[in-house]
């Protein structure tokens, strides 16, 4: 070790000890199913967070904001999603960390993938294993470790951990943002890659639902009655496809449509669904205007009514200077450890986009090292652990001693 202090040693070298426990655990959590859909599975992985994270301090089960979505005949149905675990501690502290995390996966409980293996000594293969199962363990372990730290009483925080992250964090985003108001910094446990860099700016995402609504009529006898709502989609879709010529970095993708019936049936009803990710607030905005505009010609050249519902639930997250400090100070911190932290910009979004839309520093991929994650291959380098839990206490440390400055807070882009 560089310069770490002997009272910053002691906490980091009890994570030291806690790697076989943590292999354990997150090998017990990666075999409870909790995919978003599965509730049943999210509140047994809510009761085990529980019971871990419980010795912290008081954990309330938040119920998630009501939420629907159009099906592919265009009626809106309710999408259920599971309860928040939202723990508060010394709230009175004059200086606050947000931490997030999620406990949800995308294996749902009929997916074949449901248990952990081996797959070198080493690396787990397993379900959630570094997206985020093992990260929610980096966290927990650095804030264990911060409470055996003579600093913790100067620093209060709060931990949300919500269950429907990988469907866009719908039911719990209203929770976050608010969380992310009264918080000076956020640090979040998805995964890092697993060379050790971790996301630095991301890109934000659109994720839209068009319902189109025509007339129906006989393909033969009348179809100059009919208003064709699959066409109306196609065309949208089209001019939709255009839009990344004219923004770099800006893509679109056209993904589904649905609707339609018998061939001789000029059809009434279409749905189509897409998405739009984009680098800057600014591209946000073009973007969000060109949808906008495209729809209104659409529906005006095919006489069709067409219901937008969806839009930009997470923002992108450039690397600005609100960003950048916090960045630095994860670096040094790093770099007392022996290990190089680094960076690269990120195609996917994470909460981390939407806390960093309140103006809050934000590092999101605080979590362990590992990869393939969304696929059965997922795996996680299970000493990353405690490496990672070491990175992230002696930051909290460092913050509750004053040793670092509390970078500054931004304006809502
Ligand atoms: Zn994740």
């Amino acid at each position: 070790m560089l310069s770490i202090t002997r009272e910053e040693a002691r906490p980091l070298d009890w994570i030291a000890e806690r790697q076989a426990a943590m292999t354990e655990t997150v090998m017990a959590w990666s075999a409870i199913n909790s995919g978003s859909r599965n509730l049943a599975g999210l509140d047994r992985m809510a009761t085990a967070l529980e019971q871990a994270f419980g010795a912290l301090g008081p954990v309330r089960l938040v119920a998630p904001e009501p939420v629907s979505a159009p099906d592919n005949d265009g009626c809106l149905q309710p999408l259920p999603h599971g309860r928040i675990f939202h723990l508060t501690v010394r709230p009175e502290a004059r200086h606050r960390v947000l931490l997030a995390g999620h406990m949800d996966t995308v294996f749902a409980a009929d997916h074949p993938f449901q248990a952990p293996r081996w797959r070198e000594p080493g690396v787990l293969n397993g379900p959630g294993v570094a997206d985020m199962k093992g990260g929610l363990l980096v966290m927990l372990h650095a804030l264990l470790a911060l409470e055996q730290s003579p600093w913790a009483g100067g620093l209060g925080y709060e931990v949300v951990i919500n269950a429907d992250e990988e469907v866009s964090s719908l039911g719990s985003a209203a929770l976050l943002a608010a969380a992310a108001r009264r918080a000076d910094i956020g640090l979040v446990y998805e995964p890092a890659l697993p060379d050790g860099r971790l996301a630095g700016a991301r890109k934000g995402i659109g994720t839209y639902a068009v319902l189109a609504q025509g007339r129906a009529a006989h393909a033969g006898r009348n179809p100059e009655a009919g208003r064709n709502a699959v066409l109306a989609v196609a065309d949208l879709f089209v001019r939709l496809a255009r839009l990344p010529r004219v923004r770099d970095g800006l893509t679109v993708n056209v993904a589904s449509l649905g609707g339609g019936g018998p061939t001789n049936v000029v059809p009434a009803q279409a749905v189509g669904r897409f998405e739009v990710r984009c680098w800057s607030h600014e591209d946000r905005h073009w973007a969000q205007a060109q949808v906008a505009a495209i729809v209104a010609e659409v529906a005006g050249h095919h006489d069709v009514s067409l219901t937008v519902h969806g839009g930009f639930n997470r923002p992108p997250k450039p690397l600005d200077a609100v960003q950048a400090g916090l960045f630095e100070a994860v670096r040094g911190c790093g770099a007392d450890l022996g290990l190089a932290v680094d960076w690269a910009p990120s195609g996917g979004c994470c909460d981390g986009n939407n806390l960093a839309a309140q103006g809050l520093p934000v590092v999101d991929s605080l979590g362990v090292r590992g990869g393939a994650i969304h696929s059965a291959e997922e795996f996680l380098i299970v000493d990353s652990m405690t490496e990672r839990a070491r990175l992230s206490a002696l930051l909290l440390m460092r913050l509750a001693s004053g040793a670092l400055a509390w970078p500054a807070r931004g304006p809502r882009p």
